[in-house]
């Protein structure tokens, strides 16, 4: 025998037989059971698998192509290595980001695909997978509040992707042809200052030009200001510019600002008939974060059946009464791997108006050895050709597993520990929390070394520009005590949390600097609140003993 016909033979192990063998079946599922012994092996009280790594980027860069094959054993142990210092999201000590832990079904309806390998390009090759991105988009339509009949929805490649599509459809709209010819006039996009960058990325990935990204000033709500909205639109339109998009944040990253999406539905309308537009701006609802609170929509905060602390209650009404707008945008961006508890990457493009599509749609001569046959051909109008079945699959998997109660009550747990941690920071004389009039999971506050009127800081620091010295002190206090906070949570007492640059700038131009909580794990519990505290308290201490040694 040839010695390749050798190597073939065995490296066939290293798939999953394509006729059923139920000998190697256990193998395949007990190489993945020893990965997970191993990683479960890893867990402790500390939110990490492991200890925490010094990541070596040398010998990674010094990484090449052996000869010879490596054995499934031993490739698993390497893989199983590399998750090594990862953060476990779903650890009660970690409140560090919108970054959730996946639910076991999810992860199934992620494995399965990728296992199969369907491919959502057309029909042909995803088959009932397929349908799983038609169902997943028609359920989380009608939860939005689209009409499912009217409405489509395609998976992307993350809310970045979303917002490409978004503004894809409104270039198309506002300045009919650029797909052919390129974009041979001014159009801009209109975003809140807490918006995402990846409104940048667009602009920029587009063509359409960083530089035409206009971002509206917020409120202290950490909402679009929307008569400014409306006179720096009136501006654009006057000078003879056209509106590629407007976007409203429907929670914004750092802070859960959620835009009026009525309002400015309203002042859109208002300007098309003021100057007699022939097309109406694309409205985009970039719901990445706050999509999952529409299960809210229907709840009845009265009767209040799930029994959540009536300042939960009053949390979630406050979202809800954003987040049913929703249904105003013409098309929305879900990721669930955010708010809804699935692996990276499952980001859901709806559009209101399934029509829309025709105009990103390929003609079917671009097209020649693809799509002949049955109906459902995503291919023809997604940016990507090839589109893994993971992402429907495992947002799917959620939507059955939680059921509208059940994100109710894991969003309402989320909610209310976070309001929790509120309560305490707001009322020790130390602390403030700075994104106050926020719902939702993420809390943002600052803390101040003894005698800071913690009253008064907040408007003074944001508009006082004689106290700007003071205000970088209080970054660096507010950077310190992160690191300290940090080094206690790695130690397995306190809990990461993380810190944000720039959760605003002052009036007159500087940073602010702010301590983030981020809770998304299930398993969040008051006493892990309290450990928060506890390590802030004791950071502060530390801080101020070290001040007291310096002459
Ligand atoms: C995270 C985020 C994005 C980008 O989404 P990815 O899935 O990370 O690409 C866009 N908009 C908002 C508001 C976000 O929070």
């Amino acid at each position: 025998m040839s010695a390749y016909v050798d190597l073939v033979t065995s490296l066939r192990q290293g798939f999953p037989q394509p006729v059923s063998d139920r000998v190697h079946d256990a193998y395949f599922v007990f190489s993945f059971l020893r990965a997970l012994d191993q990683l479960d092996g890893m867990k402790s009280v500390s939110p990490l698998l492991g200890k925490a790594v010094t990541l070596d980027y040398d010998a990674a860069k010094r990484s090449r192509v052996e000869e010879r094959p490596q054995s499934l054993e031993q490739v698993t142990q390497m893989l199983v290595e590399h998750l090594s210092g990862m953060f476990i999201w779903g650890h009660p000590r970690a409140q560090i980001n919108v970054i959730p832990p996946p639910t076991i079904a999810s992860v199934i309806g992620g494995l399965l695909p990728s296992i199969y390998n369907p491919n959502l390009v057309s029909e042909e090759s995803s088959r009932q997978v397929g349908v799983a991105e038609v169902e997943v988009s028609t359920m989380t339509a009608e939860l939005i509040g689209y009409d499912p009949a009217r409405s489509a929805g395609l998976f992307t490649f993350g809310g970045t992707g979303t917002l490409l599509y978004a503004v894809k459809l409104g270039l198309e709209k506002a300045c009919p042809g650029t797909a052919d010819r390129g974009i041979t006039e001014r159009a801009v996009i209109f975003c809140s200052e807490r918006a995402h960058y990846a409104c940048l990325s667009v602009a920029n990935w587009l063509g359409i030009g960083r530089g035409n990204v206009i971002s509206i000033p917020c409120s202290v709500d950490n909402e679009m200001q929307v008569c400014l909205l409306e006179s720096m639109a009136r501006d654009v339109l006057k000078n003879g510019g056209k509106i590629a998009a407007i976007v409203a944040t429907m929670g914004t990253t750092d802070h859960f600002g959620l835009d009026d999406l009525k309002s400015i539905r309203e002042i859109r309308d208002r300007l098309v008939d003021e100057f007699h537009l022939d097309y109406r701006p694309h409205l985009h609802g970039d719901a990445v974060i706050g999509w999952a609170w529409s299960v809210f929509n229907d709840y009845d905060f009265d009767k209040n059946p799930l029994e959540f602390r009536l300042r939960t209650v009053r949390a979630l009404a406050g979202t809800r009464r954003r987040i049913r707008e929703l249904p105003l945008a013409d098309s929305v961006g879900i990721d669930f791997h955010k708010t809804g508890f699935t692996p990276y990457v499952s980001s859901l493009f709806l559009v209101k108006e399934a029509i829309d599509l025709e105009l990103i749609t390929r003609a079917q001569s671009d097209t020649p050895y693809l799509f002949h046959d049955g109906h459902y051909h995503p291919g023809r109008y997604t940016l990507e050709t090839t589109r893994g079945g993971s992402a429907p699959m495992a947002a799917l998997a959620n939507l059955r597993l939680f059921g509208k109660d059940g994100f109710r009550a894991l969003l309402g747990h989320v909610v209310s520990m976070a309001e929790v941690l509120r309560e305490h920071l707001e009322g020790h004389a130390a602390t403030t929390v700075v994104n106050r009039g926020n719902f939702g999971p993420v809390t943002l506050f600052r803390v101040y070394p003894d005698g800071v009127d913690t009253f008064s800081i907040t408007e003074r620091e944001q508009k006082d520009a004689t106290y700007r010295d003071q205000l970088r002190l209080h970054n660096e206090y507010n950077r310190r005590i992160y690191q300290l906070v940090q080094a206690d949570a790695l130690q397995g007492g306190g809990v990461v949390i993380s810190l944000t640059d720039c959760y605003r700038e002052t009036d007159y131009g500087e940073p602010i600097v702010a301590l983030k909580s981020y809770i998304l794990s299930p398993f969040s519990e008051e006493q892990y609140i309290d450990a928060v505290l506890e390590s802030l308290w004791k950071a502060r201490a530390q801080i101020a003993a070290e001040q007291a040694q310096k002459p």
